[in-house]
């Protein structure tokens, strides 16, 4: 059981924000996401793309905005739980929650901030009968570590950014053989991943399959092979350890609808007069995933939302304490030990 203050589900700009404004009141965060980095729809959608409108920022990379919030919530230290789902809230006699994951964590806290934006990100998956037979027995959507695949026979599938970067990865650490398939001949990523992708090709380090999909899978109880079918050639099946379908991830509301929150219009309904809490006492919405009249959805409401949820938060982690507010140029960042 982890046990924190605060049990944050969703690890966008949003969410890390609030560990920080959490921290200044000496609450300890714990943050779940669905994708095995934090930063959301940043880090997911648009990492390479400036941001005009943070405060201060007359521009900030998407990705580059991800990394500072890491660095300005590190002194609270706070826990991660990536690649695993929010799939269940339980409210314990005492007020508290177990939030538990699709892998089975378990999280424990006086406080949920559920912080889903759009809700999480699941894989586009391929259509094939069996496809189901190998999830997660040779068959992964995402990289969660990727040193653990080092030495094994590798093949990745799709055509955008993920897919590519990470085939230039394995073909650059890899001492087995990786490949690369794709539907078409043009590539939706970074033209520089793509230049290198066809020069670790020509190096013979990445075996490219374009105008090519994977249209059968074999093996006992793991995955042992792949069927490919590439226009001009009579299909042929190779041997693999891995195979990634990188084919992007599609955010869904998700496990977040069955939690006896009042949704409307997709959305988790607060009360924005004071703290951007949901029906449910103890549990606030904040950033994307919330709606109240007048809502936007851009980043500096929701750290807005992060910093006054927070308050509430506090009373209900300390409710015989009262915390006085100081500006941080005043008591400046004391962060944990
Ligand atoms: C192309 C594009 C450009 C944009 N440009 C701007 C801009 O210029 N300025 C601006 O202010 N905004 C912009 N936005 C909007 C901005 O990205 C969002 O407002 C912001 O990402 C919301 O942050 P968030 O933390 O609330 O949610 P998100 O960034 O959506 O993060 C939510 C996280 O919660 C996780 N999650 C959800 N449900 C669960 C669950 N059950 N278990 C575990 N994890 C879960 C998801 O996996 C996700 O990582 C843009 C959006 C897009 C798509």
């Amino acid at each position: 059981m982890i046990k924190s203050d605060i049990i944050i589900i969703g690890a966008g700009p949003v969410g890390l924000f609030a560990i920080f404004e959490a921290g200044l009141m000496q609450l300890k965060c714990h943050l779940i996401d669905a994708i095995p980095q934090p930063g959301g729809q940043l880090a997911e959608i648009y990492p390479k793309k400036p941001i005009y409108d943070i405060p201060g920022y007359p521009s900030v990379l998407a990705g580059e905005l991800v990394d500072n919030l890491m660095e300005q919530a590190a002194p609270f230290k706070p826990g991660f739980t990536l690649g695993e789902r929010a799939e269940t809230i339980d409210k314990q006699a005492d007020g508290s929650f177990i939030v538990t994951t699709s892998e089975g964590t378990q999280h424990h806290a006086p406080v949920v901030m559920i912080a889903g934006g759009l809700g999480s990100f699941e894989p586009r998956k391929p259509k094939i009968d069996n496809l189901a037979d190998f999830e997660k027995k040779g068959i992964d959507y995402m990289v969660k570590d990727p040193e653990a695949l080092l030495g094994k026979k590798i093949v990745i599938s799709g055509g955008g950014d993920s897919a590519l970067d990470w085939a230039i990865y394995f073909a650059e650490k890899n001492d087995q053989p990786v490949g690369l398939i794709h539907r078409s001949e043009s590539f939706r990523a970074h033209k520089d991943s793509v230049a290198k992708a066809h020069a670790l090709a020509k190096a013979g380090k990445l075996a490219l399959y374009t105008h090519a999909e994977v249209v059968g899978l074999g093996g006992e109880e793991q995955l042992e092979s792949i069927e490919i079918k590439q226009k001009g050639t009579d299909n042929k099946t190779i041997a693999v350890d891995r195979w990634l379908p990188l084919f992007g991830l599609s955010p869904k509301l998700g496990p977040i609808a069955n939690w006896g929150l009042e949704i409307e219009k997709n959305a988790i309904k607060v009360d924005n007069t004071l703290d951007y809490q949901t029906n449910i006492p103890g549990i606030f919405a904040i950033g994307d995933v919330n709606t109240y009249p007048g809502k936007l959805k851009l980043i500096l409401c929701g750290f807005h939302e992060a910093t006054l949820a927070v308050q509430t938060a506090y009373k209900i982690v300390h409710p015989n304490k009262r915390f006085t507010m100081k500006y941080t140029t005043v008591q400046g960042v004391n962060g944990f030990e």
